[in-house]
């Protein structure tokens, strides 16, 4: 059994977070390969070291002085190896850094020394072997992520190495030059790892016991999800609910490994499993909800609509002109509703409005804003009769007005438009329906 064990920020925070860590890892011979984050915040109004070297690199590029700075990033770490009773030392490493950071190697480049650094000190104190993410995680020229190039260079690296700790978030093009995943972009890393090696499971260790099947800002105390697949996982990832970094799906998921999210400050619980496929059946007939607000809904009414070819083409044109992407087109026989992100809009909107008017010669065009989409995601949905009256009754019960509604053809998910006045409490409603009571 091999397991690729990634470890977020808040996991490796400071030496009792990382004795936590350390401890899980020698528990199971199975995890074999470690991907650390850089230390994360120690309390809510910390500052994570990766913040604090893109502020120390910007003071360096604009040629302040940085060393103070540097020098506090360098006591997190030194507190680290002091509180692990560790004989390492960093100071020449950080003496590397500070002669880069002069000769301005780039914003990456800074932001990657806190995953390269705990990987030192992890490896260390593992007595694991440690592999420079810059030579195994290759990116193109075009500073895109190159793919099969890295699973060829990683695999066979990997191949004769029973044991190693691989940095989190970076990698480098071919140039040498480091380059990083957007922000969080470690759980890509351990996923790629976790196919290279051709896993049995990646787990992602974090500060939440899995995907919660509600927002815990809207529920007190929602339930974890306990599988979920990764089709459902996208869904409600889009819809706001973040745990793991959208893309770190994509290496394990063609490999078909699943997904582990669990809990440093609670290994005992199971956390959740993420799969391609299973036939275990949900606990409720949902899985998840999640929603945004903040959308607008451009209602276009012409009579005749429908019968006229290439009207949908004619209206979308038009907020593709104006580099406007659209979330939902539910549609009646006389009208097209267009949803779009208020923000993304609100500026240009007078511009879509005359553009669809030239484009597709509408009757009438009304707008309609402060708009919230909520999404009911579910496999167990698509067994079901009934779940959409379930949640319209729940809805109605509490008296909230649903604007809209979209029932994809995967019967997979059901997104509602309310208005974000109503947000909360229509999830609450939907939550209460299918996972309180059960009715
Ligand atoms: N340390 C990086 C960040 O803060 C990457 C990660 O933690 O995954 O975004």
């Amino acid at each position: 059994m091999t397991k690729v064990v990634k470890f977020g920020g808040s996991s490796l925070a400071n030496a009792s977070q990382f004795s936590k860590a350390g401890k899980i890892i020698r528990s199971e011979e199975s995890r074999k390969y470690v991907v650390p984050s850089a230390p994360g915040k120690r309390n809510p109004k910390d500052t994570k070291v990766t913040d604090m070297l893109y502020r120390c690199y910007e003071m360096a590029e604009a040629g302040e002085d940085f060393m103070p700075l540097l020098k506090k990033i360098q006591d997190r770490f030194e507190s680290i190896i002091n509180g692990l009773n560790m004989p390492l030392s960093l100071s020449g490493e950080f003496g590397v850094i500070a002669e880069n950071f002069r000769k301005k190697a780039g914003a990456d480049y800074a932001a990657s020394r806190g995953e390269y650094l705990n990987g030192r000190i992890m490896a260390e104190y593992l007595d694991y072997e440690f592999i420079d993410a810059a030579d195994v995680i290759c990116f193109r020229e075009d500073g895109e992520f190159d793919a099969e190039k890295t699973d060829e260079v990683l695999s066979k690296r990997l191949e004769g190495c029973s044991c190693a700790v691989i940095p989190g978030f970076y990698g480098a093009k071919e140039d040498g030059s480091v380059k990083t995943f957007s922000r969080g972009g470690s759980d890509i890393t351990g996923s790629i790892v976790a196919k290279a090696v051709r896993a049995d499971i990646y787990e992602n260790w974090t500060d939440v016991s899995g995907f919660l099947i509600a927002d815990p800002g809207i529920i007190d105390n929602p339930e974890v999800i306990k599988v979920i697949t990764y089709r459902e996982l996208r869904e409600l990832s889009y819809m706001g609910a973040t745990v793991l970094h959208e893309d770190a799906v994509f290496p394990v998921r063609k490999e078909g490994i699943p997904i582990n999210i669990r809990n440093t400050n609670k290994p005992e619980d199971p956390g959740t499993l993420i799969v391609e496929s299973t036939c275990r059946q949900p606990d409720y007939t949902i899985t998840g909800i999640a929603g945004k607000k903040g959308f607008v809904a451009v209602n276009i009414d012409k009579d005749m609509m429908n019968s006229e070819v290439g009207f949908g083409r004619k209206v979308l044109s038009a907020f593709e002109d104006h580099g406007i992407s659209f979330e939902h087109v539910p549609s009646g026989i006389d009208t097209l509703t267009v949803f779009v992100h208020q923000e993304e809009f609100e500026g240009k909107e007078q511009q879509v409005l005359s553009a669809i008017h030239r484009y597709a010669q509408p009757d009438s065009i009304d707008l309609e804003g402060n708009l919230a989409l909520i999404a009911v995601v579910g496999r167990g949905m698509r067994s079901t009769r009934g779940t959409a009256g379930r949640i319209f009754s729940a809805l109605a019960h509490v008296n909230v007005n649903v604007k809209m509604i979209d029932q994809g053809s995967s019967e997979l998910n059901i997104i509602i438009g309310v208005q974000n006045s109503d947000f909360e409490t229509a999830i609450r409603a939907i939550y209460d329906i299918f996972v309180v009571t059960q009715i």
